[in-house]
């Protein structure tokens, strides 16, 4: 077909006439009451109850930025503190397409049908929250957005990678203290999320596919190591020879890597989300870690570990936003990026004259 461009008729851009815009406020819509401000012991007393809707407000209140939330919210996770701990935390990751969503619906039901409750969280720092989140939205489990114990909170709004994930960190506090017994941390695999995913969790799920020909060489060697479990997704229909073959190959490259700081050897298991093929196989694998770990003392170490991780990240993040907040820093910040782009400064001194003048307005304030 001709290009439009080339007609005789074209005339290039055309404007067309506009309308008049319509009011944009809608004249029946009722105003919305605003929901009365509750006070810490308040939110912990609802969450504590398992009362989800003030659960949900509670995790919102998180995720705020304003300072006045950020005060409330520390309050009711301090206070919520001594309850938690008491769940399974389990990581899951795969690239786009892997499966996720599917197999954590169907994962989900077989954890709530042996009783308990479960929250799945996500973190995502690249999705945009405006046009409907990407992860833990929950039309993509349509089975477990209608179970009554299941709590499912998309990924804290786009931001910095270490302030997404100390929030869904946070949150998970909150979800222990309302009784979750089950937390699943969704995350893609595809950055560095992973990693964050990673130290806030017990266990670690890897989703992975077969057939695509050169099944280790699009994953990175780091996630793998991460890995307490890699599962072979869509083992169904004719992929069932392929996706025992991926198995193998994995089993195979696990061997070649240093063992895990728990000395557990992650396992390899085929399974089909879609047709719920193998998923008890996957879970006798994640009861057989917990038990694992819990009999050689691994569990408390490991979280320790992340508790002290935890404490260092947040006072990075708070020093690094504290710094590039300021607009004097970001001045001269922006002067220095010059000077050291001319060769008129090295980088090194460049940056000791910002922080130099980052302390003195300090020691001024
Ligand atoms: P996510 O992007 O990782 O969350 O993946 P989804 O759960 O959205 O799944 C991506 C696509 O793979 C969808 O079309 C699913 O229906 C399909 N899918 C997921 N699990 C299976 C499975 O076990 N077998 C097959 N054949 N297809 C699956």
């Amino acid at each position: 077909m001709e290009h439009p461009e080339n007609n005789k008729e074209y005339k290039g851009l055309q404007v067309n006439e506009g309308v008049k815009s319509q009011p944009s406020v809608n004249p029946y819509r009722q105003p919305r009451k605003k929901k009365p401000e509750l006070s810490a012991a308040e939110y912990v007393e609802g969450i504590r109850k398992g009362d989800i809707s003030i659960l949900g407000r509670a995790v919102t209140l998180v995720e705020s930025v304003a300072d006045k939330h950020q005060a409330l919210a520390q309050e009711v996770i301090e206070k919520c503190l001594p309850y938690s701990g008491n769940s399974r935390r389990i990581g899951i990751t795969g690239v786009p397409g892997a499966g996720k969503s599917t197999s954590i619906d169907v994962f989900g039901l077989h954890v709530l049908r042996q009783g308990g409750k479960l929250a799945v969280l996500a973190i995502d720092p690249s999705s945009e929250r405006t046009s409907g989140s990407i992860l833990g939205d929950k039309t993509r489990m349509e089975k477990l957005s209608l179970h009554p114990e299941a709590f499912i909170r998309p990924s804290p709004s786009a931001g910095s990678l270490g302030g997404v994930a100390r929030k869904t960190r946070e949150t998970i506090v909150l979800c222990e203290a309302a009784g979750y017994d089950n937390i699943f941390v969704e995350t893609v695999g595809v950055g560095q999320s992973e990693t964050a995913v990673h130290s806030m969790v017990d266990f670690f799920l890897l989703i992975q596919l077969a057939g695509t020909g050169d099944e280790l060489q699009g994953i990175k060697r780091g996630i793998m190591e991460m890995a307490d479990g890699i599962v072979i997704n869509k083992a169904d229909g004719d992929n069932i020879d392929r996706a025992n073959l991926a198995a193998a190959q994995f089993r195979n490259a696990l061997h070649l890597f240093p063992p895990t700081p728990s000395k557990w050897v992650p396992e390899v298991v085929t399974y089909s989300g879609y047709y719920e093929l193998n998923i008890d196989k996957v879970w006798d694998m994640i009861d057989r870690y917990f038990k694992y770990v819990k009999e050689t003392g691994y569990f408390e170490r490991k979280r320790n570990e992340q508790a002290k991780y935890w404490m260092f990240e947040t006072i990075n993040e708070q020093l690094r936003a504290d710094f590039y907040r300021r607009p004097e820093i970001r001045a001269l910040l922006e002067q220095k990026e010059i000077r050291v782009l001319n060769n008129e400064q090295s980088s090194f001194t460049a940056a000791h004259d910002v922080l130099d003048q980052y302390f003195r307005m300090l020691r001024a304030e």
